[in-house]
């Protein structure tokens, strides 16, 4: 039976395996080289000039280069793209460097113009907020973006669950805004597991596998998982630009993803659980966390969104100070930036992820974005109540004020 026919968590396991029992081995090999010896003159031409122009190694062709084709990186972007549903996927040396191909190439095919809703992951804002690719971007809300569209709009960019706040947007209304123009959804935060953009409607999925998809916080690298003909468009922009990922990120990337469903359930199950518990500390102003009561109006749980995930963010009551004693305070739970691993994450979004965000978009002062690891969940609650206590409470009039600066 063909793979695609099986259960997604088979996909997982068995996906960008293929020839690998044939070939009498059982994980894949790690392929350092750079470069690849070639047959003859003829066809090392052939190879760089289908490579570089962003198609697939043919058959009876040379992969000559690593940064035209990698056969680790291949497996990984099959296993990728069998769990997004698309026709392929483009591997890159990190998230951003996924996210500026896409960019690069909307650019070069003369429709430069973005429009974006925020809130999104603070490095994307940055990107787009300077146009230091050349890009122009408009922000919008998910519900405004018909009126944003204009004649060389090349992408709607569209992060949900959103970082840091977990906002959630509807998919298939940004695509039927977006009419022509492809829309990308940043899937880091739900993963395959919990979400699958292409499903409803979007062109593009965008991964920093930095996060949830490595899992280990041990290997950078980014993804797009997408249609045939952007595949080759971002395939071309890699072999020339070359943020290509590294034959070591590709093998833990891709091994990352067999235990994606059980890491993400396992976390999600133990957020859900903290969540609950946290909400009640007298020093959290509130909780955002799509599994708690009121904080899905749009009905996205179980529509689009399979499970409410593994992130939470913190409001708390005595704002920026308060977010700092706490961050101190964690002892199990490290702070530190990034997401998505086994061990437990706690980080102030307003001073370091979303430092570069200004005005209203940027994160309150208060808020501290909690990536729930595969602890015991006892423990965790112990060490981020103990937190909690140290930052302490104010009184509530105080704190309106301060999130409002913030
Ligand atoms: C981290 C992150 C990125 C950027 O990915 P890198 O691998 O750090 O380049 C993009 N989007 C989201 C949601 C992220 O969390």
């Amino acid at each position: 039976m063909n793979l695609d026919q099986r259960r997604w968590e088979t996909k997982a396991v068995h996906g960008g395996t293929g020839g690998l029992r044939e070939a009498g081995t059982h994980v894949p090999p790690i392929d350092m080289s750079t470069t690849n010896p070639l047959p003859d003159v003829e066809i090392g031409g052939m190879s760089y000039e289908e490579l570089a122009t962003g198609h697939d190694l043919g058959p009876g062709r040379s992969a000559v280069y690593q940064r035209l084709w990698q056969p680790g990186v291949a497996r990984f972007e099959e296993a990728l793209a069998g769990l997004e549903g698309t026709d392929g996927a483009v591997a890159f040396a990190s998230g951003m460097a996924a996210l500026s191909a896409c960019l690069i190439s909307i650019v070069s095919a003369g429709t430069p113009h973005v429009v974006a809703v925020r809130p999104i992951y603070g490095g994307t804002d940055h990107v787009l907020e300077t146009g230091l690719l050349g890009t122009r971007v408009t922000w919008t809300t998910a519900d405004d973006i018909a009126r944003h569209i204009q004649t060389d709009t090349g992408i709607v960019i569209i992060e949900t669950p959103a970082n840091p706040t977990l906002e959630m947007v509807d998919i298939a209304a940004v695509v039927a805004a977006a009419g022509d123009v492809p829309v990308i959804v940043d899937n880091t935060f739900a993963t395959p597991v919990l979400q699958r953009p292409v499903e409803h409607g979007a062109t593009l999925v965008l991964h920093s596998a930095t996060k949830y998809i490595g899992g280990h916080g041990d290997a950078m690298g980014g993804v797009i998982a997408g249609p045939t003909a952007w595949v080759e468009r971002l395939r071309q922009v890699r072999a020339l630009t070359g943020g290509t990922l590294h034959p070591m990120g590709a093998y833990l990337l891709h091994r990352g993803l067999r235990t994606l469903a059980v890491r993400m359930r396992a976390q999600q199950e133990s957020a859900q659980i903290l969540a609950e518990r946290l909400s009640t500390h007298p020093a959290v102003a509130r909780v955002a966390y799509p599994g708690l009561p009121g904080q899905d109006p749009q009905g996205l749980l179980g529509r689009q969104l399979d499970g409410p995930g593994a992130m939470i963010a913190i409001d708390l009551v005595d704002g920026y100070a308060a977010a700092a004693r706490f961050t101190e305070a964690c002892e199990l739970a490290t702070h530190a930036v990034s997401l998505g691993g086994v061990d437990t994450l706690v980080q102030h979004p307003a001073s370091l992820t979303h430092r570069p965000v200004v005005g209203e978009a940027k994160p309150g002062a208060g808020i501290v974005r909690v990536s729930v690891g595969l602890e015991h969940v006892d423990d965790l609650t112990d060490d981020l109540t103990t937190a909690l206590d140290a930052a302490g409470a104010v009184t509530p009039e105080l704190s309106a004020t301060e999130s409002l600066v913030g």
